[in-house]
């Protein structure tokens, strides 16, 4: 058995093991923020016929910059936030992550830097090094809000390449407001990401940056279909910016990254988005019900835009983590000492969390 460690494997690669969340077999994984529903029986049947038209074209290449899927996530962002967007400021590929990291590959990369306000995307860093960037962790307020002059100020002094805003943000659930993410963008020179991956679950009233577009060549705005849509295992993520932006990351990008049938079946879901996104609702009605039911049990949480809610405190949050996984029920240890984050689902899903919280509680809770 060859060691990694014997492997001339890049310096900065070095004694690091590969990240992700724990992929266990329990009853109730709600440590993804992935949606619980299953996707309705009549894309089921769409999905079948459009992979298998795909699959007669599989001796090709795909279509390399994923024209027709790029019109409609176009059309969607059109008809569900009411801005103007043409397929031309829309680009897609293999899940947000893949599209964060050519952003970087683009805009980064060595000698770069980026910055992010953590608590924030464990992924962030994880890009940076694969690209070679400097990471630069920004600062938050204690209740995990963003001090707009503050951050302001960091960004002037940093001059990052890169910014990452997470609106609303992992882990902590809470949106950033478009006054913030403008005053952002006018104190960087560099290129401002706003990453939406859980913009469909905002609370009302909170509006999407893409508002923001116009007159704004360094904003970019990035979406998944990973979360409300309940497509995670697809891979599809995309963004939203200026037609030089989407030019820029075809510099990068490899050629026929998005495979073909990934194309079809996105496009296939997307002709069924109002049924995907049905369950948005239910699932938001279940993030509240989690936040309303906490203080019975002597803990709180931070108010949530998302499909997920980080809760607290904790003596120690990682014996709490066990004691949960021990009664069949997965949440998120993000490393936040005091506080864990679940994901919102199912009634039936919530049901078995508060069960198992208010088993876990009395012995967990912080200061008693
Ligand atoms: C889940 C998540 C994503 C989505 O990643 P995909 O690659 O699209 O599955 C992106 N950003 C944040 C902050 C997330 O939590």
């Amino acid at each position: 058995m060859t060691s990694i460690e014997e492997l001339p494997l890049r310096p900065e690669l070095r004694g690091k093991s590969a990240y992700g969340a724990p992929q266990l077999p329990v009853a109730h994984q709600l440590n993804t923020n992935e949606n619980p529903y299953p996707l309705p029986a009549s894309l089921l049947a769409d999905l079948g016929t459009a992979l298998a038209a795909a699959a007669q074209g599989l001796n090709r290449y795909p279509d390399r910059d994923a024209v027709a899927l790029r019109a409609d996530l176009a059309t969607y962002l059109t008809r569900t936030t009411g801005e103007q967007v043409t397929a031309d400021q829309v680009w897609a590929a293999n899940g947000s992550n893949e599209v964060i990291q050519q952003l970087l590959q683009a805009f980064a990369g060595a000698g770069r830097t980026a910055l992010g306000f953590t608590p924030t995307y464990s992924m962030y860093p994880v890009y940076c090094t694969g690209t070679g960037t400097a990471w630069v962790e920004g600062h938050r307020r204690a209740d995990f809000t963003l001090d707009v002059a503050a951050a302001v100020a960091q960004v002037r002094e940093v001059r990052p390449d890169v910014v990452f805003v997470t609106s609303p943000n992992n882990p902590t659930g809470t949106a950033v407001d478009l006054d913030a993410i403008a005053a952002l963008y006018d104190a960087t020179e560099g290129v401002l990401v706003v990453d939406e991956a859980y913009t469909e679950f905002a609370r009302t009233g909170t509006v999407s940056a893409l508002s923001l577009l116009s007159g704004r060549p360094r904003l970019v705005v990035s979406r998944t279909m990973s979360k409300a849509f309940g497509m995670a295992g697809l891979r599809l993520g995309y963004l939203a910016a200026d037609p030089a932006v989407v030019e820029a990351v075809q510099l990068v990008r490899l050629p026929y990254h998005l495979s073909s049938l990934t194309q079809a079946a996105a496009r296939a879901a997307l002709a069924h988005t109002d049924e995907l996104l049905a369950t948005v609702e239910a699932v938001k009605a279940q993030r509240d019900r989690i936040v309303a039911e906490l203080p019975a049990l002597g803990l709180g949480s931070v108010p949530s835009d998302a499909n997920f809610v980080l809760f607290g405190h904790f003596a120690d949050s990682h014996a709490a983590w066990q004691a949960l996984l021990d009664r069949g029920v997965l949440v998120r240890d993000v490393g936040l000492p005091g506080w864990l984050r679940v994901t919102a689902g199912t009634p039936e899903e919530t049901d078995a969390f508060l069960t198992a919280l208010g088993d876990v509680a009395p012995d967990h809770r912080l200061g008693d």
